[in-house]
């Protein structure tokens, strides 16, 4: 992949470009783009964020809001006002961490941190929900908006924690979405049900007897055992899961043993698993700790099995979908509103809030076309810069239609 290929376009070559000239001056639209690369230049780690909180506290504070909290460490909230004082209040929420990836994007504003990346687009996240605080200063939705620059969103602990200071107490619905190089610039996917995997955890500890690598009738061999398990748990998804059901368990690591000639004591598994239903997830977490248990056991060894919960699966409710739909169509038209497709097993944060709260989490179209899908968390992994506007505009667009129709009196839990 060249670096030619990779570097981004004038900004005006974008499909959507016509549609957000006229939102964005080209002032507000060169500062925007000079956020995102500078963020993208220093990315930093989950609850780490110190410049980044920084940096977006100064440009928010310039968008004269109602308030900017510092909430959850490197968390931050600006409220912008809206036009009825009262109102019902909504938000919208950027994520702002990045990953230890080392970059290989060759763009011109590549990390500068070494071994640290913004491998998931939270830069553009990060630069979309400033844009969208200064749409909403500039034409104030009917009630006030909380702009949620939330921090460690990849370690799945700065919804919980954004959550637990209370910053989010009065929200009647919440919005966010994620770059997704799988779509084109401009094109948006905003659907009721799944939109993201719950994203569990499992380790599992072999306890055997070691012994000499020549007389392995005197061991309880960890290693064999280990083996044996991860098979029988292949067997999850093929036999257990009913197959119209999206499920995912990956073992990813394995240590165990030191030297070629000798049997270990001892051998650690772990990995991941993935459902998008409360069901499918407890049958996942309920059939390791089973099979790891069982066959420990009948190969004289004991396994201790922890799982760890991660964020819940999302499953979008219509009604918050229906506003952000018609958000997405008012500004790019119907054409622009494409369905997932694919189930995304990824995990995602924004779910916690979701457990609390009625709202909406979009895919947002990061790829120009002619360009390469690139996966996320990959060392090539950058949204093109025209997803910023496209981000920043409908989520915008989005907290004034929910904030209308709630002050109507509809509910967003309505269905
Ligand atoms: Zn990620
Ligand atoms: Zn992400």
């Amino acid at each position: 992949m060249t670096r030619e290929r990779l570097a981004p376009r004038a900004i005006d070559d974008a499909p959507a470009a016509v549609a957000f000239a006229t939102l964005f001056t080209s002032e507000a639209r060169a500062a925007l783009s000079a956020l995102r690369r500078d963020l993208h230049q220093h990315p930093e780690l989950a609850f780490a964020e110190s410049r980044t909180a920084a940096v977006l506290e100064r440009e928010l504070a310039t968008l004269s809001p109602v308030s900017i909290a510092r909430v959850a460490g490197t968390g931050v909230v600006a409220r912008m006002r809206g036009r009825t004082p009262g109102a019902s209040v909504v938000a919208v929420r950027g994520d702002i961490d990045a990953l230890p990836i080392q970059e290989a994007t060759g763009l011109p504003f590549a990390s500068a941190n070494a071994g640290v990346m913004h491998a998931c687009g939270h830069d553009v996240h990060a630069a979309w929900a400033v844009g969208a605080a200064r749409l909403l200063a500039g034409q104030p939705a009917e009630g006030d908006v909380l702009v949620v620059l939330q921090p460690a969103e990849e370690t799945g602990k700065g919804a919980a924690a954004l959550l637990a200071s209370g910053a989010l107490d009065e929200v009647a619905a919440i919005f966010g979405g994620h770059v997704d190089r799988r779509f084109e610039v401009g094109q948006v996917v905003a659907q009721p049900g799944s939109l993201a995997a719950a994203a569990d955890v499992f380790e599992i500890e072999l306890a055997g007897r070691g012994a000499h690598g020549a007389r392995p009738h005197e061991s309880a061999d960890p290693i064999v055992c280990a083996a044996a398990i991860i098979s029988a748990l292949q067997t999850i998804v093929a036999r257990r899961v009913n197959p119209s059901t999206p499920a995912v368990v990956t073992v990813a690591t394995m240590h165990a043993g030191q030297a070629p000639n000798v049997i270990p004591e001892r051998a650690m598994l772990s990995g991941t698993l993935r459902a998008v239903d409360k069901d499918t997830r407890q049958l996942l977490g309920t059939s390791v700790r089973q099979l790891a248990e069982g066959i420990a056991a009948a190969h004289g060894l004991v396994a201790t099995v922890n799982l760890t919960l991660g964020p819940p699966p999302i499953v979008n409710p219509e009604t918050p979908v229906m506003w952000a739909r018609a958000a997405v169509e008012s500004l790019l038209g119907a054409d622009a509103l494409v369905p997932l497709g694919i189930t995304n097993m990824a995990g995602e944060d924004f779910a916690y809030y979701m457990e609390r709260m009625p709202g909406c989490f979009m895919r947002i179209g990061a790829r120009l076309p002619g360009e390469p899908v690139i996966a996320a968390h990959t060392p090539q992994f950058h949204a093109a810069e025209e997803s910023l506007f496209v981000g920043a505009a409908v989520l915008a667009e989005t907290a004034r239609v929910a904030s209308a129709a709630l002050a109507r009196g509809d509910t967003a839990a309505s269905t």
